[in-house]
């Protein structure tokens, strides 16, 4: 990792940063770039004017040349490059993507790191198990068609009843555009449909599933919850008997019914069933949990070439004191994974584990070969502007997030997570998609770094933002939570805001604090990931 010990803070001191001693390049870290002559303490001269984040050969490298960073070659120069030239993307061609055969297999096998113990929070706990950080009531939809009645029901929801419920935090149409018009029967429509399913059985829902439908959809009600998706536990406490699952009634809102008569007798229909599931809602308390329970879903999006030098591996510390605080860690994004896959199969837990992990890469890989492009297409111009000159570049920032744990499972998208400890969830990299199936998959709390800046946020979970640049970090005051700039001036250690980020985790789970996006209610839509045809 980045060798920041030697370095001053920032002010006129030049400065640039090395990921690893064998790398050839650097970036510089000062506000605004540096211009053509300027010496650092390494004697290095900048031949040309060099924008903040972007790269600085250190050695000259020939035409054909290796460029490395992160000890990993991120491209090949495309011309002669002499010390102190910017080396931006259009000076570098792009290596070919890893083969997806002879990997290495769970070659790494680190000592287990000592457990976390004592760390807790205050949370919901829910009948399946299961524990949640909001107490929200979700409307769930089967057909994009419903949103415009839902939107208009939750808004009356809001004002009407909600003030009556005063331990229930907030009621969210789970709109998308999924349920009509869809190939329902080709294979792969079992990503969008059980993504929708379990994010209906989120956490920090409680268990109290509702649903509204058009009627003649596609999607049916007992297709996207058929019978047993929902069973709850019910308890006989009076005769002391053991527990048993038993199969709750699913609550469906059919706005084709025939007993709907005009719109508000839909809108009534709606309010009077929110209404059973907010009065339990309003009786869940928050309690006592160790941080085992958090479900956390680690994500980036607006990166920059910073975003692998301090918020992403500040995450990567933080994902390791979860893990062994023995909570569930996710990373994602494939694009921006597939690059080190031999990182990670490496890291695997056990083979099935990296084969899992290659089943996915290669279901990827055919899935952008069938729309002629491959894992390149992913950066975006920001990232470009940022410093990062292709996706195996971006890619090594991006993988840090995962911290050194061994990944002890995979899921594919859409798919619930099941287990503790660093688990692999295949999801696009789009930041929304991905949210969307973290959310499936049961996350109760989303971490999201960015260097170009993003003001996302979702309605479902709490969306803790960390910046990569104190610039950003201070021009954003009011939407970045955690600023990881602070690492790339010296000023604090990866391991000092890894820290912070977890802490910070447990006070927003708790409810002691709000993340900013939840301070100002801002929320993304849910976007599915349907890769099956549509009609
Ligand atoms: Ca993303």
């Amino acid at each position: 990792m980045a060798d920041l010990s030697t370095q001053a803070t920032l002010g006129t001191v030049p400065l640039c940063i090395t990921m690893d001693p064998r790398d050839n390049v650097a970036i510089v870290v000062n506000d605004g770039g540096l211009p053509p002559g300027t010496v650092f303490p390494s004697g290095l001269t900048l031949v040309d004017k060099v924008p903040q984040a972007h790269k600085v050969a250190l050695v000259d490298i020939p035409e054909g040349g290796e460029v490395r960073r992160y000890n990993v070659v991120i491209g090949y120069a495309l011309k002669d490059l002499k010390a102190g030239m910017w080396v931006h993307e259009r000076l570098l061609a792009m290596p070919a993507a890893r083969e997806l055969t002879g990997l290495p297999i769970a070659t790494i096998k680190p000592e287990p790191a000592p457990p976390l113990e004592g760390y807790t929070f205050e949370g919901y706990r829910n009948p399946d198990g299961s524990v949640g950080t909001r107490n929200i009531l979700a409307i769930t939809q089967t057909v994009q068609c419903v949103a415009g009645v839902t939107d208009f029901a939750v808004q009356r929801i809001k004002a009407e009843l909600l003030p009556r419920f005063p331990n229930v935090d907030d009621v969210v149409a789970l709109e998308h555009g999924y349920g009509c018009g869809v190939a329902i029967d080709a294979p792969d429509a079992i990503i969008p449909i059980r993504t929708l399913r379990n994010i209906s059985l989120n956490p920090n829902f409680g268990g109290e599933v509702m649903v509204v439908s058009l009627g003649c959809e596609k999607l049916q009600p007992e297709r996207l919850l058929p019978p047993g998706s929902i069973a709850v536990v019910e308890q006989s406490r009076l005769t002391g008997t053991d527990s048993h699952a038993t199969e709750a009634p699913l609550d469906v809102v059919c706005l084709q019914d025939d007993a709907h008569v005009g719109f508000m007798s839909m809108v009534d229909s709606i309010l009077r069933q929110a209404e059973i599931h907010l009065t339990r809602l309003n009786a869940r308390r928050r309690e006592t949990v160790p941080a085992s329970e958090l479900v956390v879903g680690v994500q980036c999006g607006g990166s920059d070439a910073f975003s692998g030098v301090t918020a992403n591996p500040a995450v990567g510390y933080c994902t390791d004191l979860l893990v062994r605080a023995g909570a569930t860690v996710m990373f994602s994004e494939v694009t921006e994974v597939r690059d080190g896959i031999d990182q990670l199969t490496a890291r695997a837990s056990t083979p099935e584990v990296a084969e899992a992990m290659i089943r996915e890469m290669a279901w990827y890989d055919a899935y952008l070969s069938q729309g002629r492009v491959d894992r390149s297409a992913n950066t975006t111009p920001g990232n470009k502007k940022g410093g990062l000159s292709n996706i195996v570049e971006k890619a090594m920032g991006s993988i840090v997030k995962s911290g050194t744990s061994p990944i002890s499972g995979v899921i594919a998208p859409g798919e619930k997570v099941k287990q503790k400890g660093l688990i692999y969830a295949a999801t696009p990299a789009s930041d929304f998609i991905c949210g969307t199936l973290q959310l499936a998959a049961g996350m109760n709390l989303h971490v999201f770094t960015t260097g170009r800046g993003t003001p996302y946020g979702l309605a479902q979970v709490p969306v803790i933002k960390v910046a990569t640049r104190a610039d950003l970090a201070k021009r954003w005051h009011d939407l970045m939570d955690i600023n990881a700039g602070t690492i790339a001036t010296g000023e604090k250690t990866i391991a000092d805001v890894g820290w912070e980020m977890f802490q910070f985790m447990l006070d927003v789970a708790s409810g002691r604090k709000k993340t900013w996006a939840e301070h100002w209610k801002l929320h993304n839509a849910l976007v599915l990931f349907n890769p099956a045809p549509v009609t």
